[in-house]
């Protein structure tokens, strides 16, 4: 087994963006029922995270914004949009959350933990410099790759975002950044409407956004074909110091929101090959980060197919099982069309990724 930290925190419970409201607490209790079979094996240490200082915070988001998540902390309901609300104890699960990531980048670059997953409510990718959005209160994934590089001097970090819905706020961050290359698989159309194949960075980060929009109905053939003939290759190309998840299970095939196939096994075998990505350029650093999955059984089994392939010894031994599913099903020819569109967009800013 390997050294794996997972944080999590009992006030991430206790954000409740109303009655009915997807992201609900109970996705708390997806995560514990995880962790409570996990406490006592060798390698997985549980660990409570820590609060994201003012500093850390503002990297990312306005003080302006992060004032006005701060005000909610004093207010039973505070609704700032129209899929985003507050309650009293929202700001400290946010606050939480982001500090956790930070925790997390802390323990695999200093070697406490060699990879470490957050496990923390509310998610964070759709939230932009200057406001909520999608849920999302503070940027985690955007705070924590901006920690790695300030606090541990990192010069390449990969974000990688499988959530089923577009990681709007991370992209946007980054887009002109090379330092971060970001790379989302989402479906498209859905909410946030953005993440075109054309939106590939800007200015110095030009090729360093991969947007992957991916019509609904995709199976786990699909996602593993993007990364092998797409996402690792390029990873490879880039050389990440650090692998930073947006671990999302929305993508699952029971997610009421999202409108893919994945099967449990599907986030084992990404897990695997971005474990083998951050082992090779990233001495193992790699962080994943918990964002959507709104059906608490297909969060449940995909955060243990995660977390478990995280702790295998060996991250290579289901590498290569793209055309071998139950059923023969192949490959979509739109996903097959979407992998060479995407590298012709990128060709000129990495040459060809399947030489
Ligand atoms: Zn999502």
């Amino acid at each position: 087994m390997q050294p794996v930290g997972i944080y999590t925190d009992p006030v991430c419970r206790e954000h409740s963006a109303g009655v009915g409201h997807p992201e609900r607490p109970e996705r708390m209790d997806s995560v514990s029922s995880v962790l409570a079979d996990l406490v006592g094996e060798p390698g997985i240490t549980i660990l409570s995270g820590r609060d994201a200082s003012d500093e850390q915070i503002t990297r990312v988001h306005t003080v302006g914004h992060l004032d006005a998540v701060r005000a909610s902390a004093g207010r039973e309901v505070t609704v700032f949009d129209a899929d985003t609300a507050a309650n009293r104890h929202s700001f400290a699960a946010a606050l939480r959350a982001a500090g956790s990531a930070c925790a997390a980048v802390d323990a695999v670059c200093l070697g406490d933990s060699r990879r470490a997953f957050v496990a923390t409510r509310p998610p964070g990718h759709h939230a932009e410099r200057d406001r909520t959005m999608g849920f999302c209160f503070f940027n985690n994934v955007a705070v924590a790759a901006e920690h790695a590089r300030h606090a541990h001097g990192l010069e390449r970090v990969a974000v990688v975002d499988w959530d089923v819905h577009h990681g709007n706020g991370t992209m946007h961050h980054f887009s002109a950044d090379p330092g971060v290359l970001f790379v989302s698989l989402h479906q498209y159309p859905l909410f946030p409407g953005t993440g075109r194949l054309e939106e590939i960075g800007t200015d110095a980060g030009a090729g360093y956004s991969l947007n992957l929009p991916l019509s609904a109905g995709r199976t786990d053939n699909d996602y593993l074909y993007l990364f092998d003939s797409l996402i690792v290759p390029l990873l490879h190309r880039f050389a990440p110091q650090l692998v930073l998840i947006s671990a999302g299970y929305d993508a699952h095939e029971r997610d009421p929101l999202g409108s893919m196939l994945l099967t449990s096994g599907a986030f084992a075998a990404m897990t695997q090959r971005l474990v083998s990505v951050a082992e090779r350029s990233a001495a193992g650093r790699l962080v994943a980060v918990l964002e959507g999955g709104y059906s608490l059984a297909g969060l449940e089994s995909g955060l243990r197919e995660t977390i478990n392939a995280m702790a295998a010894p060996e991250p290579e031994a289901a590498a290569s099982a793209v055309h071998a599913a139950p059923g023969g099903r192949l490959v979509d020819s739109v996903v097959e069309e979407l992998a060479e569109q995407a590298e012709l967009q990128l060709e000129p800013f990495w040459g060809s990724l399947r030489a």
